[in-house]
């Protein structure tokens, strides 16, 4: 089997082979941590988690490095206005990323570097870049110097002519050779001491720009090439352009060999959501409106492919809702089940040809929609089969696969509540037999209870089955 992925770099589905046979390396643009996350960042977050895990299930054995951003102008502006340091005012919005990220299910990553634990990294690769006059210093700034980087622009297939006319803008603010260049170092300003903003460097005090963070610190955990770096398409140019040109400058080697780029998530009037165009949506609106996070990690993972478009509405989210819950009953069903007197030929042939389909939307740049709407035929085909006892002992096992290939990458099935199923199994017991001792009182008791738990009873020819209420 081949994994493909979207290559930005050669605008093509690539193979995917990383440098060293069954070791990947993957860096992810994380969170700027000057406010909470919003749904759209999670979009962004959950894709890196599916690239993660596909490539698990392909084998690989995976580092993979986000960054969190705790210095920008953004977060020096509030933590100014709020009266503390820049590690204070980040920190509850650092906790809230990791509390969010553990409610979506998405896999701790292997490091987390923090721009302003990493500052010497940057410095090392700002000086290098100026002793071989990838840059210069300005007034105290340093700048990377563009026309010292020819290939500049080969990611998102720009034309250099556009780049200079369209970047013409306000070019007498800065002491820059030309407007395009962009901040390595910044010189600090008279408040960034007391924000805690503020390092020693031999190019002068100051603090870093962003771009230089995701080189410096990719290098650091990954070395000089990454197998794969991914962020959303906003941050191709000019932050991943820059970051390539920074790197290669200063390492002479290739960067990235794969450029994932994940599309954008729109707010209900189709617009781009972002923080600062204010009218964005966190994990936590969403909760509080009553979705689960499960549902939403459902909805912004599985509704569409990752290179396409979404819009968030309360619809889709109720749908997605509906096809966890589906999923969710689907699974513990096959798991009930106690094995049907025939296996159904076809049938086994069916779970097998859906498993393979799987498989290969997965491995062609991870078209999960797909493969989950594979999976919903096959359950609606399974469960008749069910109803008629034509699932024996091998085709409950092929099931019981299927349904650990889905929950490779949806984790919806796993990651419900640990031990649910056993305890309704122990008082669907209890229950039967008090009925048996002629108990009623203690029997409707207990379908109160699991009632509570959302569980819904009903008794049939063999036996009692339970299901999820809505
Ligand atoms: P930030 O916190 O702004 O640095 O962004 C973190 C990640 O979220 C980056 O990979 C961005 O490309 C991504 N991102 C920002 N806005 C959106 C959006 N509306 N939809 C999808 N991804 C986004
Ligand atoms: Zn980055």
């Amino acid at each position: 089997m081949t994994l493909r992925l979207h290559n930005t770099l050669t605008a093509a589905k690539d193979v995917f082979e990383p440098i060293e046979a069954g070791r990947a390396g993957m860096y992810t643009c994380g969170p700027t941590v000057w406010n909470y996350a919003h749904a759209g960042n999670l979009r962004a977050f959950l894709v890196y988690d599916l690239v993660r895990r596909h490539l698990q299930v392909s084998g690989y054995d995976v580092t993979h490095v986000m960054n969190l951003t705790d210095i920008d102008d953004r977060i020096l502006d509030q933590a100014m206005h709020a009266g503390v340091t820049i590690g204070e005012y980040v920190k509850p919005y650092v906790a809230a990323f990791f509390e969010d990220m553990g409610a979506l299910r998405a896999q701790p990553a292997t490091h987390y570097p923090r721009a302003t634990e990493h500052i010497p990294e940057m410095v090392e690769m700002i000086t290098e870049l100026i002793e071989n006059q990838h840059a210069y210093v300005a007034d105290g700034d340093v700048y990377f110097r563009i026309a010292s980087f020819p290939t500049y622009g080969a990611l998102s297939h720009l034309d250099r002519g556009g780049l200079r006319a369209g970047a013409r803008i306000a070019a007498d603010k800065y002491d820059k050779e030309s407007v395009s260049d962009f901040a390595l170092w910044k010189k600090a300003q008279p408040m960034d001491d007391k924000l805690g903003a503020a390092w020693d460097a031999p190019f002068g005090r100051g603090r870093p720009g962003w771009h230089i963070e995701c080189s410096a610190m990719s290098k650091r955990y990954l070395g000089e090439t990454l197998d794969i770096h991914a962020g959303g398409v906003d941050l191709m140019f000019p932050h991943h352009e820059n970051e390539i040109a920074q790197s290669e400058a200063a390492n002479h080697k290739q960067f990235a060999r794969f450029w994932l780029h994940s599309e954008h998530l729109a707010d209900a009037t189709g617009e781009k959501m972002s923080k600062s165009a204010g009218g964005f949506t966190t994990l936590r609106d969403l909760s509080d409106a009553g979705h689960d996070p499960v549902a939403v990690r459902f909805f912004l993972l599985a509704s569409a492919h990752y290179r396409t478009r979404l819009r968030l509405s309360t619809e889709a989210l109720h749908a997605a809702s509906e096809q966890v819950r589906r999923l969710r009953e689907f699974a513990d069903r096959v798991r009930r089940s106690a094995p049907g007197p025939i296996d159904d030929d076809d049938l086994l042939r069916r779970i097998g040809e859906v498993r393979a389909g799987y498989r290969e939307a997965l491995d062609d740049d991870l078209n999960l929609p797909q493969g989950v709407g594979l999976v919903f035929e096959l359950a609606r085909e399974a469960n008749a089969a069910m109803d008629s006892g034509r699932i024996g002992e091998r085709g409950r096992d092929a099931l019981l696969q299927l349904i650990d290939d889905f929950d490779a990458h949806l984790d919806i099935v796993r990651s419900e509540e640990p031990g649910l199923a056993q305890e309704v199994e122990r008082l669907i017991a209890e229950r039967e037999a008090a009925r048996k001792g002629h108990d009623f009182g203690r029997a409707d008791q207990i379908r109160e209870e699991l009632r509570d738990k959302g569980i819904a009873l009903e008794d049939s020819q063999d036996g009692v089955r339970w299901r999820r209420a809505r």
